[in-house]
């Protein structure tokens, strides 16, 4: 990082945009859900386990997002991306994801499920609603 915060921030906007290319590599993104699809027989996302088909039915067979795990800071310009460096995201945690910078790991998305999960976001505190 540099302690000029508008060169971070073109670095940042360049590394977004190379990671939603390497995301949007079509043939990659079939070849990734082929594989998945040969070994489990379905495609859920792997932080939350959303299932487009179950949900959907016929419509969400096949829907899935691809997510791009190796952080582009670290890859070379012409490095290939292999199957195991994409994840299976439904669009909810994909999102998640690239919500806010820094962008967070599939294992620190399935980690803020488990604890929001437990209740981790203290409801007991909110205001009761009254009816009417
Ligand atoms: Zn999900
Ligand atoms: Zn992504």
């Amino acid at each position: 990082m540099s302690d000029d915060p508008k060169l971070d921030a073109i670095e940042g906007n360049l590394l977004a945009k190379s990671h939603i290319v390497r995301e949007r590599n079509r043939k990659l993104v079939q070849k990734k859900k082929k594989s998945v699809l040969q070994k489990t027989g379905r495609l859920v996302c792997e932080a939350c386990g959303f299932d487009f088909a179950e949900k959907y039915g016929k419509r969400g067979e096949g829907v899935i997002e691809c997510h791009h795990t190796k952080p582009l800071r670290d890859l070379k310009p012409r490095s290939t991306t292999r199957l195991s460096d994409l994840v299976l995201l439904c669009s909810n945690c994909h999102s998640m994801i690239h919500a806010k910078q820094p962008w967070l790991e599939v294992k620190e998305i399935v980690r803020l499920i488990k604890l929001a999960k437990r209740g981790g976001r203290a409801r007991k505190n909110a205001p009761k609603r009254r009816k009417g």
